[in-house]
């Protein structure tokens, strides 16, 4: 029995081909700016995104981490949303770490952050008061892709206000395809962008966060500083590099998937489907069910995110194909009519 995770889409396994590519890349030192295959994947996606410079590092944690602490000093703060993985998954790491304070916004349910909400969060020039900096904002968001208009407006409001502009572009490419959108149209709003290499587009390890020269620069030296600056790292970014030729516009099947997937278990009686966006589908289970229901799908090969809230979120990817698709949804079936 095949196993099938819909955990996330950074379970995915490199594909014989990536696997191919990463044996085959050209190498060096990058602490001294000398793997041609890191330099070329920085190269490319600053190139496709828009932006003058790009610094490959280990997670999309770190990324984000790099990009506030770039942007923020000690005392300073940054509006973020109060379920966006800058603020809630990353351990706290930029006040942890950078003294940096987060200001948490209420998402409207499209996942935007209201921009009355943001404009009463920003601190007046009092010594009273963190000084609030940056907007980060995340696209996709829980799957959902941010209405470009919306994009706009906020980084547009953001920057009348003085304050520098972060994407959390995890999923960036996700919501590219979604949309139809130009992920450089997506991308070039903000001051810096990470994206991912290890969600949905299947490689191993790696981000690249984007932005100016001079930023990056800076971003260069805390990667050292937090133990990110990687020698003979092409052979992970020739894995990425992979992925940009060949798993992008592919994503496409995996929100055809999850589409499947979320038509299929709206029609199981007990179960009730809450959305569907992009490669996520999410289902409401009562927690008091919920180990029943993990162990039941262990039983037949499947893993899903079940954690501490009543939301189950099924996720696809690379590795799930039409047939893992069936076998859950009948998994799922013969739960819900016991
Ligand atoms: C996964 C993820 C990250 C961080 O990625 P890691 O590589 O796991 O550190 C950041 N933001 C979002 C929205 C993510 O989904």
């Amino acid at each position: 029995m095949t196993p099938i995770d819909l955990r996330s889409d950074t379970v995915t396994r490199p594909t014989a081909a990536m696997r191919a590519a990463m044996a085959a890349a050209p190498v060096g030192d990058d602490v001294y700016g000398e793997d041609p295959t890191v330099r070329a994947l920085e190269e490319r996606l600053a190139a496709e995104l828009g932006f003058e410079a790009g610094l490959f590092v280990p997670s999309g944690t770190q990324s984000n981490l790099i990009a506030l602490l770039c942007h923020c000093a000690r005392g300073d703060e940054y509006l973020v949303g109060m379920e966006a993985h800058t603020y809630k998954y990353e351990g706290g790491g930029a006040a942890v770490l950078g003294s940096i304070q987060p200001q948490p916004i209420a998402h409207a349910p499209d996942g935007t952050l209201p921009l009355d909400a943001l404009q009463r969060a920003v601190k007046p020039d009092d010594p009273h008061f963190a000084r609030t900096r940056l907007l980060a904002l995340e696209n996709t968001w829980h799957g959902r892709v941010l209405p470009q208009r919306y994009v706009q407006e906020a980084t547009d409001w953001a920057r009348s206000r003085g304050l520098a502009c972060h994407l959390d572009g995890a999923r960036l490419f996700n919501a590219a395809i979604a949309s139809g959108v130009p992920a450089r149209t997506l991308a070039t709003p903000f001051d810096s962008v990470s994206v991912c290499l290890s969600k949905g587009l299947g490689a191993p390890v790696g981000s690249v966060l984007l932005g100016s020269a001079a930023l990056m620069g800076q971003g260069r030296r805390w990667r050292k500083m937090l133990g990110g600056g990687m020698r003979q790292s092409g052979v992970l970014a020739a894995a990425a590099l992979h992925a940009l030729d060949h798993h992008v516009a592919r994503l496409a099947d995996d929100h055809a998937r999850a589409a499947r997937l979320a038509d299929a278990l709206s029609g199981i009686e007990g179960l009730q489907l809450l959305g569907c966006h992009t490669n996520m589908v999410f289902v409401d289970v009562p927690v008091a069910r919920q180990a029943a229901l993990a162990a039941h799908l262990a039983g037949d090969g499947i893993r899903v995110s079940i954690g501490y809230l009543p939301t189950v979120r099924l996720v696809t990817h690379l590795d799930i194909d039409d047939a893992a698709i069936a076998r859950s949804v009948d998994s799922l079936a013969r739960f819900f009519a016991n």
